[in-house]
């Protein structure tokens, strides 16, 4: 299937390692030019190398997570590319804890890191989305918004309101050809996934979620919007 993304300018964020870094894969497989960043400039030039070998790609060494990086990212890739169409946000995820174990730092920092920086891209991304009259937006979140997970309640608790956000985003933007939906990640082998559980089954394949990322933020996902979708091998008992 032709995605339809060639010439297409990306800026996926939190991506020199992981789920980002596949999204980042996947897009620039289908000939879209990429804006990465993260925090640690070695694996960023790491994962700038390898992306240049499929298409032009430009590293930033941001945390996306600053309230003042998502503007600097959008310029960065305007300035450079001249135009932004695809935005795929994805930050680090919030610390292990229970739902009694944390207190309002905690959860201001979950809520700036995993909700509010996603709505500062989005918002920093859209007038030139709109000037371009096309735009895809994916948000990377997590399956604890389908079926909260008792030892993430920061991530529970920062992506259900996200979710909220988004629903309702989606619907302000799609009459301006801009959709904007939500990949759930479960259970991929990913360093984050090492570091925070031991899964049991089968891990996902973060270049194959990094396709499905791709796929919505392509031509023919024109009609979709507002949608999450769950990747996480079945594991997640909800029926929504
Ligand atoms: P990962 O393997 O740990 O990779 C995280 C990537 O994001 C790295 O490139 C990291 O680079 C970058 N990053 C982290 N914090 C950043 C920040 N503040 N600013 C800029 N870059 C940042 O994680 P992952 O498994 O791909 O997870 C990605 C997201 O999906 C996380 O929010 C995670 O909670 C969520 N998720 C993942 C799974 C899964 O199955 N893997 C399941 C549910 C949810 P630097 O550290 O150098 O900045």
């Amino acid at each position: 299937m032709d995605l339809g993304v060639t010439g297409r300018v990306a800026l996926v964020t939190a991506a020199s390692k992981g789920l980002g870094r596949a999204a980042a894969a996947a897009l620039a497989q289908e000939g879209a030019k990429v804006v990465i960043c993260a925090r640690g400039a070695d694996a960023l030039a790491e994962a700038e190398a390898e992306l240049a070998a499929s298409t032009e790609v430009l590293g930033v060494v941001a945390d996306v997570t600053d309230p003042g990086a998502p503007r600097r990212l959008v310029d960065a890739t305007v300035e450079r590319f001249g135009r932004l169409d695809i935005l795929v946000a994805n930050a680090g995820g919030p610390p292990a804890a229970r739902s009694l174990e944390v207190d309002d730092a905690q959860v201001l920092d979950a809520v700036n890191a995993n909700l509010l920086t996603s709505v500062r891209l989005v918002r920093e991304a859209v007038p030139h989305m709109r000037a371009g009259g096309w735009g895809r937006i994916c948000l990377i979140t997590s399956s604890s918004i389908k079926q909260p997970i008792p030892t993430l309640s920061l991530s529970n608790t920062a992506r259900t309101g996200l979710w909220a956000w988004a629903k309702t985003a989606a619907g302000d933007l799609f009459d301006d050809g801009i959709t904007l939906n939500l990949a759930c990640p479960g259970s991929h082998a990913t360093d984050r996934m090492k570091a925070i559980a031991l899964p049991k089954g089968p891990l996902g394949d973060p270049a194959a979620f990094g396709r499905i990322v791709a796929f919505l933020c392509s031509e023919p996902a024109k009609f979709m919007s507002g949608s999450t979708v769950l990747v996480d091998g079945a594991r997640s008992l909800g029926l929504v």
